[in-house]
């Protein structure tokens, strides 16, 4: 077959981020040939090397704030740093990856029949005072707070190409992504199961930020790739989709479970609420189990125990090497 014959197109933007390198091996599982652009702000390559065994994988390092000259049927835009820690360690990067990287893909895709997938995130909910939150909330945002540059970026992302939509017709279609976890986070990204996990295997204290009431819904990693590759089935979607799973935790209960789980005997230390902590968040996923059939399967107890392996299997390789 010549290059790309038959094939679609397929890219990713951060390639070799978490989700990004999930959603690449899948979509080359379904056939796609698939372009990675990453940074390596936060990516890490080593996320992608079962991709990179694969010739139909081709990897570029660029900034998704510059120009992007790939042509593709399909655009997955995942580059933005989303840990908290990360996306606060340099503000200004991660404000201008959301707008100035919407702005490049609305350039690339403009006058083009090209589907764009955007990764919004819950955080454009903030501090929900309505629960669990619907695509219609329009959310409670610090506008000038340590979360904002994240909350703040996305949310003007998809203001831009919701407009990029309504006045050229781009086919720009936005997800609202809630926490998810699975193998390959990385383990110093501060996000509390990886912190969790880290800690428990290496029998230390579970940091418990707060009092620990504060409630999350965690999706594991191949359900929300489920949904994200989902996303390019329909002829037409118009409006952001929420993708998550609806099931909520505290952070003390998946506290308890990851000790359960790892078995290792750890205990819980409190240390202090960061700013602007959202005290409860849960997807209304009525609309995407509508538009995609979206349905995650994975409970927490399964999804932690895979992330658990693959924590451990990293931890004994980086020890022995
Ligand atoms: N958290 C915690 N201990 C940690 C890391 C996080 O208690 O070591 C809490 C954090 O304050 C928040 C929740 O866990 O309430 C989820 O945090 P994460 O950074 O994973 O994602 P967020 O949903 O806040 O973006």
């Amino acid at each position: 077959m010549g290059l790309g014959a038959s094939r679609r197109t397929a890219l990713v933007t951060g390639a070799a981020g978490f989700l990004g390198s999930h959603l690449t091996d899948r979509l080359l599982a379904e056939g796609f040939e698939v372009v990675g652009i990453d940074s390596l702000m936060t990516g890490d390559l080593t996320n992608l090397e079962r991709a990179g065994r694969d010739p139909h994988f081709h990897f570029q390092l660029g900034d998704v704030r510059e120009p992007i000259h790939v042509y593709a049927e399909v655009v997955f835009n995942l580059a933005c740093p989303a840990s908290p820690i990360h996306y606060q360690s340099d503000p200004y990067a991660t404000l201008t990856s959301s707008v100035l990287g919407a702005l490049r893909l609305v350039e690339l895709a403009r006058g083009r029949k090209c589907t764009i997938v955007h990764a919004s995130t819950s955080e454009v909910y903030g501090d929900p005072s309505v629960h669990p939150q619907p695509e219609s909330y329009w959310g409670h945002v610090n506008p000038i707070g340590e979360r904002s540059c994240y909350d703040e970026g996305k949310r003007c992302a998809e203001t831009l190409l919701t407009d990029a939509r309504r006045r050229w017709g781009v086919d720009a279609r936005i997800v609202r992504i809630f926490n998810t976890y699975g193998p390959r986070m990385a383990f110093d990204d501060g996000r509390v199961i990886s912190n969790f996990v880290v800690q428990a295997l290496r029998k230390q204290s579970l940091t418990i930020f707060g009092d620990g009431k504060q409630s999350r819904s965690f999706c594991y990693v191949d359900d929300l790739i489920d949904g994200l590759v989902a996303m390019i089935r329909p002829a037409e979607i118009d409006g952001p989709v929420n993708l998550g799973n609806p099931t909520e935790f505290t952070i003390a209960e998946l506290a308890q479970q990851v000790i359960s789980l790892t078995g290792d005997g750890s205990d819980l230390v409190r240390a202090p609420l960061p700013a602007d902590d959202p005290r409860q968040r849960k997807p209304d996923i009525t609309r995407a189990r509508a538009l995609l059939g979206f349905d995650p399967k994975v409970d927490l107890a399964t999804g932690l125990g895979r992330t658990i392996a693959d924590f451990r299997a990293r931890l004994d390789a980086r020890a022995g090497g």
